[in-house]
C-alpha cells in the first residue's frame, strides 16, 4: 500500500482531472460506494474459484460478528448499491466511480494491495452499440491524457453460459490428458472452473494450451451476431482492435463481450483497463434481470505509463505562480490582503503568501523553491510608498515598482 506524496499527487490530480471531464461529456454519473461490502457479495458475484476470492480478499469479523471485506473490486458494490436505490428500475443508467480496492496480492511494479481503480457500469442495454461506446470512451480517455498511441484494445467474445458451458467439457476432456503437466492451481481448477485455467500464467500450461479446443468455435448464434456487430461498430468508429480468442476474464460474471487496453511500455503488469460484458450479474445479486456491461481501469499503471513516456504535460506541477515575501509588521499584513485580492483577480493562478518571517534571503529562497514565476516584494519603502516590488524569478526581466493597485494588471501580463 502505497502513500502517494505531495510531488506526485499533481499528475494523479491531472489524470482525475482528465478522467472526470471525459466520462461527463458523454453523459456518465458517478457514484460512490463504501470501501466494505459483506463478503458473501463478493463470493456470489466474482465467483468462489477465482484468484481474487480464494486467495486476495481482504476479509474480517466485524463486531457484531459479521464478515466484511474491503472491497477488491467495484462492480459487484456498484450493483449492490444501484440495485438497492432502485436506480436500475426501468431505466438505463451509464455510471461510473474511482477509489482504492484492495487485494493481497504479492507485490511488485504495476502491482499493488492498495490500488485505486476508475469503474464504468452501464445497465439496461443490451446491444454492442454500448458495448463500443466505452471502447470509444476509453480511446478518448487515452486521447486526452496523452497515451493514444501506446495503448492497444484486444476484444473477443466468451459467449453465453450455456456455451461456456459446453465449452468447459470440451477443454477438460482435452486437459484431462495433461493433467500431469499442468501447474498445480490448474490441476484444481481442471474440477472447480477450467475456464479460469486459460488465465493461468504458468509457461508449460500455457504452451499445452496452445493446442487446446478454441472458445469461438462454441460460441452461440446470439454472441457471434453481438460480437461481429460490435466489430462493424468498432470499424465504422475507427478504432483499432485485435481479436484474442484466449482472451477470458479473470471473474466469472462476464459473458459475451470481454476486452483489455494493453500496453508494451509496463512490462508483465501491461494491462491498463479491462471489462466486458455482464448481463447475469444484476439478476444474480436478486434484481430483475438487467444487461449490464463494464470497465476497470488501474490508476497507477496509467500513471506510471505518463511517467515512464515522460508524458506528463508540463503544466502539471505542483509550483506556485506567484510568491510573497514581506518584511516587517505593516508589510506582512499587506501580503496577506494582497494574497487574497490577487486570487481574486487571477483565477486558477497559485498565489502563496511567505508565513513565518525570516531575512529577506531566506524567503527569497522559498520563493524560488515554490516553483514560482514571479515574486512581489513587500519592505518599509513600498509600504510607505503604497507599491510593490516584482521580481521575476524566471528570467533576466529588471525588477519593477508597481502601485500596489496595479498588481493584478502587472502580473496578467507577466505570467
Ligand atoms: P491482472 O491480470 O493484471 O492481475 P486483473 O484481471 O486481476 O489484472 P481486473 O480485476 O480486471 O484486473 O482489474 C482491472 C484493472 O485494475 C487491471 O487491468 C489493472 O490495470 C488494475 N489492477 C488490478 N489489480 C491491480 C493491483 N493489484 N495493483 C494495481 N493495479 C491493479
Ligand atoms: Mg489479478
Amino acid at each position: 500500500m502505497n502513500d502517494i506524496l505531495p510531488d506526485q499527487t499533481p499528475v494523479w490530480q491531472f489524470f482525475e482531472e482528465t478522467v472526470r471531464r471525459v466520462l461527463r461529456s458523454y453523459g456518465y454519473q458517478e457514484i460512490r460506494m463504501p470501501v466494505v461490502e459483506q463478503t458473501d457479495l463478493f463470493k456470489r458475484s466474482i465467483g468462489e474459484v477465482t484468484d481474487i476470492v480464494e486467495k486476495e480478499m481482504y476479509t474480517f469479523n466485524d463486531r457484531n460478528g459479521d464478515s466484511l471485506t474491503l472491497r477488491p473490486e467495484g462492480t459487484a458494490g456498484c450493483v449492490r448499491a444501484a440495485e438497492e436505490h432502485g436506480l436500475l428500475f426501468n431505466q438505463s443508467r451509464r455510471l461510473w466511480y474511482t477509489g482504492p480496492m484492495f487485494r493481497h496480492e504479492r507485490p511488485q511494479k504495476g502491482r499493488y494491495r492498495q490500488f485505486q481503480q476508475v469503474g464504468v457500469e452501464c445497465f439496461g442495454m443490451a446491444g454492442p452499440d454500448i458495448d463500443a461506446e466505452l471502447l470509444l470512451l476509453t480511446a478518448r480517455l487515452w486521447e486526452q491524457l496523452g497515451l493514444g498511441s501506446h495503448t492497444r484494445l484486444e476484444i473477443n467474445s466468451i459467449g453465453s453460459a450455456e456455451a461456456r458451458r459446453t465449452y468447459r467439457d470440451a477443454l477438460v476432456e482435452y486437459l484431462n490428458v495433461f493433467r500431469a503437466e499442468l501447474d498445480s492451481d490448474s490441476q484444481r481448477r481442471l474440477t472447480t472452473n477450467p475456464l479460469r485455467i486459460l488465465d493461468s500464467k504458468s509457461p508449460e500450461t500455457r504452451r499445452i494450451l496452445a493446442g487446446a479446443p478454441c472458445l469461438d468455435a462454441f460460441l452461440d448464434e446470439d454472441s457471434r451476431e453481438h460480437f461481429s456487430r460490435l466489430r462493424q461498430l468498432l470499424d465504422s468508429a475507427g478504432v483499432a482492435y485485435t481479436v484474442n480468442s484466449g482472451l477470458v476474464r479473470g471473474l466469472d460474471y462476464y459473458g459475451k463481450t470481454v476486452f483489455e487496453w494493453i500496453t508494451d511500455s509496463l512490462g508483465a503488469q501491461g494491462t491498463v483497463c479491462a471489462g466486458g460484458r455482464y448481463d447475469g450479474l444484476v439478476e444474480q445479486l436478486g434484481g430483475k434481470p438487467t444487461p449490464a456491461v463494464g470497465f476497470a481501469m488501474g490508476v497507477e499503471r496509467l500513471i506510471l505509463m505518463l511517467e515512464t513516456l515522460e508524458l506528463v504535460p508540463e503544466h502539471v506541477n505542483g509550483n506556485a505562480d506567484v510568491y510573497i515575501t514581506a518584511m516587517g509588521e505593516q508589510a506582512v499584513a499587506a501580503s496577506l490582503s494582497i494574497g487574497q485580492s490577487l486570487r481574486e483577480r487571477l483565477p486558477g493562478r497559485v498565489v502563496v503568501t511567505h508565513c513565518g518571517g525570516g531575512s529577506f534571503k531566506s524567503q527569497m529562497k522559498k520563493a524560488d523553491r515554490s516553483g514560482a514565476q514571479v515574486a512581489i516584494i513587500l519592505g518599509d519603502n513600498e509600504i510607505a510608498a503604497g507599491t510593490a516590488s516584482v521580481k521575476s524569478l524566471r528570467s533576466d526581466q529588471a525588477q519593477q515598482s508597481v502601485k500596489q493597485d496595479q498588481l493584478a494588471e502587472t502580473l496578467i501580463a507577466i505570467l
